[in-house]
């Protein structure tokens, strides 16, 4: 195994359950490091769902998961951790959770699970070394350490301070593999629109985001939370619409600042806070409506003058404010760069990897595991199943090949 992340160390412990002798190479102090930063330290390990509606939070080539998820789905990976003695538990939108709520726990069971059949090594694999066209080992440093199967499970470009440097694209890439480019999903947005900077930190819950290409179609939309910061967009519903973008085109964010109440009842509303605040400015009358640092944009949005007394303000004024209020815009400047990204798009081109067991096709003894393919999903614990699935696949076939020796 190259890359002790989720991945690989599914794998490890699955080569190691079918009888194999397994060594993992790590090149951080630790592995699991990413695991453990995952769902803000909470992990959420997976989705309580039907391998089905897991390939439909897939993204890209869900189809090439079919197998690997019909015999590994995510029933299997609650299972498989509450064995190892993680207890979970599931909450909003069938997101899984240890009962815990510690991401630690999830890598220290697996961590140790690993070490009880296996070993750890801590060693940066800089090359793959073939002979006669199939693998024959992996080099790090001085160190040789040969092998039959090797999994190479180094995840992709995101976070770089856990490891995942994205090395194993360039030893793919040395034994023939294509990589689809890379770029970043589930990412923060940035906006040329100095209105995010004054609004930074400023979070808002139960509000629709709508993706759209500029003063065009609708791609996506959601109720969640969002936050303003000093470069643009971030929060669950950015990084969702986020992965609905693509490099090179130009898309804004429409927010529905009231999407529990349709015009007719925004209407309402607003006529009866008028008609509370008649003598008040207008700059004064939003107060029950909206968070503070969002008051003076809207405003001058509007383009009622502040300083208007409310019963001075026309029928035509009030709907240009409602308008605004259901259809708040964001022009979107693009994306903020890979490294802050939660997932890695692109990878390992999967038509040149088995799907059954995430063997190469080029090279006899290979296998992949993990974000390194090019596969990635939505939030919701689908690209950690993704790893499960892919690595319990890879564990399956490279033991087999070992031990066929
Ligand atoms: C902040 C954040 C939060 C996330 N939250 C969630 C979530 O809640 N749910 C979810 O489903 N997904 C989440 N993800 C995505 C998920 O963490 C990844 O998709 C998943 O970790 C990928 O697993 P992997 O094993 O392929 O790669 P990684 O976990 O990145 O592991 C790769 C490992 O390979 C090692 N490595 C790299 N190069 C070498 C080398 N040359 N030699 C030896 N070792 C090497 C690295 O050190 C690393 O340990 C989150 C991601 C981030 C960044």
């Amino acid at each position: 195994m190259v890359g002790g992340g989720a991945a690989g160390l599914m794998a490890a412990l699955t080569a190691a359950e079918e009888g194999a002798e397994v060594l993992v190479l790590e090149g951080q102090e630790r592995p699991g490091r990413k695991l453990r930063i995952t769902g803000k330290g909470r992990c959420n390990l997976t989705n309580d769902c039907a391998p089905e509606d897991v390939m439909r939070n897939v993204n890209r080539n869900a189809r090439f998961l079919h197998s690997a998820l019909r015999a590994f789905p995510p029933s299997e990976t609650m299972a498989f951790f509450e064995s190892l003695g993680v207890p979970l538990k599931t909450e909003r939108g069938n997101r899984v959770f240890p009962v815990s709520d510690k991401a630690g726990d999830v890598a220290d069971a697996l961590i140790s699970a690993v070490e009880r059949r296996g070993r750890i090594l801590r060693l940066r694999a800089k090359e793959i070394v073939t002979a006669e066209g199939a693998v024959s080992g992996v080099r790090g440093g001085d160190a040789l350490v040969e092998c039959r199967s090797l999994i190479l499970c180094t995840g992709g470009l995101s976070y770089p301070a856990t490891g995942s440097t994205g090395d194993g694209y360039a030893m793919a890439r040395a034994l023939g593999h294509s990589i689809a480019e890379t770029s970043p999903s589930l990412v923060p947005l940035t906006s040329p629109d100095g209105d995010c900077a004054a609004m930074q930190g400023l979070s808002l819950r139960n509000v629709t985001l709508t993706l759209r290409e500029r003063g065009g179609r609708k791609l996506w939309s959601e109720l969640g939370e969002m936050q303003f910061t000093h470069f643009g967009l971030t929060g669950p519903l950015v990084l969702s619409a986020s992965a609905h973008m693509e490099a090179g085109k130009q898309y804004e964010a429409e927010i529905d600042l009231k999407p529990g109440l349709t015009e007719e009842k925004l209407d309402g509303r607003l006529l009866r806070m008028f008609a509370e605040n008649r003598n008040r400015d207008f700059r004064n009358s939003l107060n029950d409506l909206l968070p503070r640092s969002l008051i003076p944009v809207v405003i001058r949005r509007s383009g009622i003058p502040p300083e208007t007394k409310v019963h001075e303000i026309t029928r035509a004024q009030r709907l240009g404010l409602l308008a605004l209020l259901k259809r708040f815009t964001v022009e979107i400047g693009g994306m903020r760069p890979i490294e802050e990204a939660v997932v890695t798009r692109g990878g390992v081109n999967v038509k040149e990897v088995d799907p059954a067991t995430m063997g190469s096709r080029l090279v006899p003894g290979l296998f992949f595991a993990g974000e390194i393919l090019d596969l990635d999903a939505y939030t919701g614990g689908f690209n950690l199943q993704i790893a499960w699935s892919t690595g319990r696949a890879a564990g399956k076939a490279a033991a087999k090949r070992s031990m066929e020796a």
